[in-house]
Formats: structure tokens, sequence, C-alpha cells
């Protein structure tokens, strides 16, 4: 069999770094997209995959390096994939982040902006997420270093993140500098345990095995969940596991587990049992305080989702005669927030138990005029439900990366509402959203808030005033 030809191409410039978190650079017509390289960068490629207009690569060598460059905190930096940028210095991560949002809006949508401001930076770049998830596996993730030492072979235990292109393989954390240290500690804490008391890592294909995930998180209050989730029960061995976890870990207000005996890992549609301390954690945002339950949403950076609500709240201008419309409202994070500013606030979601999660938020603070629905908003929204809630004066909609459905936009269109505030943690579909609704609204600002510092995601929030 002839060998599959390689084809090198050398001294590429890098020039962009774009959605995906992919490095952008030019061979004669094609743009080139490939991993770990930095704008400013002279590179050499391997190339994977050649299509007409585009190709991608691997980065092979760095001929002259970028002066937007810094040397990655992290060890797993490269291979873990969850930080694309921490070799890109804070400045020009916002940058490119900014970036992508104007492109997106300005060149794909072709939506005229009347005022953009400044991408609003995150405080923290690193210990800012307060939720992290943790699978077990029985086949490690190894580098070609590890391949190399016999050693390294024979444990094949891993506990940390998913590497692609395998689902099964898992990275076997050591740090990982997103999450407040302790959430580290705990990982540690629990691998050294399985590893003393001989507990068996789950095996993803055969699906056999005891230790399955492993969730922390935490809230600015200092209150701290762990979820161990086991694929049987063995009543003695998981009362000792969490017994030791407990003792080690007294700032943990919340420990619980889940048996999960199906074939997939996801456990929003099972039983958790609460071995220790309170069913749920507490945020506080403004006083307000919110209940997060084990598989309740809430956005993953404490700190900077302040930022983001009180942009929110400032593009709304919200009036005390004002009826507030907040779509795709999740646990009513964003109704609740602003409901002392308005008159009445009508949340919307699809998920039951954010829903009942809302309206206790709401009754926990003493708020009294919100009402939340469940429901797909394309069905909920109807002429019906204007005429019972009430016409919107403003509209907050935070839709998922999918963006609105065109039906949903055509019910937002008729509300006429006077005001409405997008916030996307996906530019491209609020931009062709945003061009659907052009012809009756003005876009009057849009401003990108960083959450998510070292990887490529940024929120967009923007405001629309009718014409
Ligand atoms: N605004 C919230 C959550 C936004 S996440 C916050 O800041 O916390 C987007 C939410 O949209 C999720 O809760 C998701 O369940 C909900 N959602 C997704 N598709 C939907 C649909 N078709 N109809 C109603 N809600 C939907």
């Amino acid at each position: 069999m002839r060998k599959k030809e390689r084809t090198i191409i050398e001294d590429i410039l890098i020039t962009d770094a774009g959605s995906e978190g992919m490095a952008v650079g030019h061979w004669g017509e094609k743009v080139v997209f490939l991993r770990n390289a930095v704008p400013g960068d002279v590179v050499d490629i391997l190339l994977t995959r050649q299509k007409k207009s585009f190709c991608e690569g691997r980065l092979l060598k760095v001929k002259s390096y970028s002066d937007k460059r810094t040397t990655p905190i992290c060890e797993h930096f490269g291979v873990c994939g969850g930080c694309k940028w921490q070799n890109m210095l804070y400045e020009h991560q916002l940058f490119f982040k900014q970036k992508v949002v104007k492109d997106n809006l300005e060149r794909i949508g072709k939506v005229e902006i009347m005022e953009w401001l400044p991408i609003l930076p995150c405080p923290e770049i690193f210990h800012y997420r307060n939720k992290m998830e943790y699978s077990f596996s029985n086949v490690r993730y190894l580098t070609k270093e590890d391949m190399e030492t016999p050693d390294e072979k024979k444990n094949m235990n891993a506990l940390g993140f998913h590497v692609s292109p395998s689902f099964y393989r898992v990275l076997d954390l050591e740090h990982c500098y997103l999450p407040p240290e302790l959430s580290d500690r705990i990982r540690m804490c629990v691998r050294e345990y399985a590893l003393a008391n001989k507990l068996e890592y789950y095996d993803m294909r055969s699906h056999e095995g005891y230790l399955r995930n492993l969730f922390v998180r935490s809230s600015s209050m200092g209150h701290w969940m762990v979820n161990m989730v086991f694929a049987y029960d063995d009543k003695t061995s998981r009362d000792a596991m969490l017994s030791h976890i407990a003792n080690a870990f007294p700032e943990i207000t919340s420990l619980m587990y889940v048996i999960n005996e199906k074939k997939n890992d996801v456990i929003s549609d099972l039983p958790v049992e609460l071995f220790k301390g309170d069913p749920y954690i507490v945020e506080e945002l403004e006083g307000i305080k919110f209940k997060i339950g084990p598989v309740s949403f809430f956005q993953t950076n404490s700190t900077q989702v302040l930022a983001l609500y009180r942009l929110v709240r400032e593009f709304a201008e919200i009036k005390s005669t004002d009826v507030v419309y907040d779509l795709y409202t999740g646990t009513g994070t964003i109704a609740n927030f602003i409901a002392k500013d308005a008159d009445r606030v009508v949340g919307v979601e699809y998920v039951k138990a954010a829903v009942d999660d809302a309206i206790e938020n709401s009754q926990m603070n003493g708020i009294t005029n919100t009402v939340f629905y469940d429901g797909d908003m394309a069905k909920v929204l109807t002429p019906e439900f204007v005429r019972q809630n009430g016409k919107p004066s403003v509209i907050i909609t935070d839709p998922p990366r999918a963006g609105m459905h065109p039906d949903v936009v055509d019910q937002i269109i008729r509300m006429g509402a006077e005001r409405i505030v997008y916030v996307s943690c996906n530019s491209a579909t609020q931009a062709r959203d945003a061009a659907l609704l052009k012809e009756n609204y003005t876009i009057a600002k849009v401003r990108a808030v960083d959450m998510f510092p070292h990887t490529q995601h940024v929120e967009s929030v923007m405001l629309l005033i009718k014409k």
C-alpha cells in the first residue's frame, strides 16, 4: 500500500484566533485552521485535511514566536483542550473575543451597530469557575512520554476530563486552574482514597466498575457541594468513602451521591441522595439569594455573572411601570435580579425543574411580582399568552447556543416591546436573529462580556430599540 503523502506547509503567519479557539493563517487562497498557535507566530504546519476553500493542520514547529504569547501555567495545556488560549496574554484574548463578536455581527449578520462598548474583562482570570464535572475512567489518556515509560502504562485509571477524540479516554488531572484551589484538593483526596482502597474506576465500554463521576460546585458565599456518582449501590463502601471526604473537608456544606446504573452519564433523571449537610448551596447577588441544587443551572462564573446581569439591567433601563418578559429564564436568575425595578416580570423556560427553582427563588426573597411558565418558547409565546400576561415593554432574551427559533423572533416582533436586551453565548446565532429583527429594531449597543478566560467562549449583550 502506498504511504499517504504528508503535506507540510512552511513559514505561515498566524493572523487571527477565531471561534472554536482555532488559530488562523493563510496558505495561498486557502484559510488554514490549527490549534495551539497564537496570532503573530510564524509556523510550519502538517496538513491533516484539505478542502476547496480551507484546510486544517497540526502545528509542527514555531519558527518565530508572537509577542502575544505567554507561558501557560497549566501542565495539561495542549492536551486537555479546555483552555485553548492559555498561551495568549489575557489582553489579546480579550481583543480576539471582541473581534469574533464583531465579525459575526457586522460581517456575517450584516447588522449595523450604533455603538460598541469595549469588552468587559473578567477580574479573576484563574479560579473563577464554580462548577466542575470530573469523570472516572479505567482508560487513561497517555501522552507520548507516558507511552515511552513502561511504569506509566501500569496504572490506567484516570480522574479528570474527557479528551477528544475518544470519549472514554480521560486525562488524569493533576491541576486545573479554573475552579478554586479546594476543588483540586477534593479531587486529589478522592483519587488517593480510591487508590488506597482499590476501588474500581468505571469502564465506559463494558459498563463495569464502581466510581463514575465527581461533581464539585461552590458559591461566592463559601458553600461547597460535592456529589459522588457510583455505578451501583454498596452501602459499606459508599459510606466509608463519603465519611472520609466529609472528615477531610469540613468546608463541604452539601455532600451527596447518586447511584447511576444507566449506560449514559446523565444524572438529572436520577434521585440525588443527601449524605451530609444541606440539599443545596446558596449564591447571593446584590442581597438576592439563589438556591442551587445538584442539577440546577447557574452561570458558572459567580463573580462575572453579577457584571453580566448589571449590564443587562443597565441596557434594559427598566421603569417601575414596565412589564418585562425574561425569555429562556432558566432558574429565573435574571427575572429575580431585576424584579424590584419592574412592575411585573414574566419568565419562560422549558425545563420544568428550573421553573420550580425560579418560583422558589422568588418566594425565598419575598419577590411577589414574578410569574414563571414552563414550555417550549415557540409554543408558549402566543397572542393569547400576551393577552393574559400583558404586553411587554421590555424583553430580555437569553437563548441557548442555537439562538431563537424563527417563530419566536416573529412573535417578539409582533409583541413590539420598546427595548430588547439580547444576551447570547453564541454571537453567530445572535447575528442571524438580529438580522431578522433589524427592520423593526435599531441595534443601539453591543458589549461583549468575558465570563471564561483562557477559553474561546464569550457572551455578547445587545440592546435593540424599537424604530
Ligand atoms: N437566563 C438564564 C439561563 C439561560 S441558559 C441565566 O442567566 O441563568 C438558556 C435557557 O434556555 C436554559 O435554561 C434552557 O433550558 C432554556 N431553553 C432552551 N431551549 C428552550 C426552548 N425552546 N424553550 C424554552 N426554553 C428553552
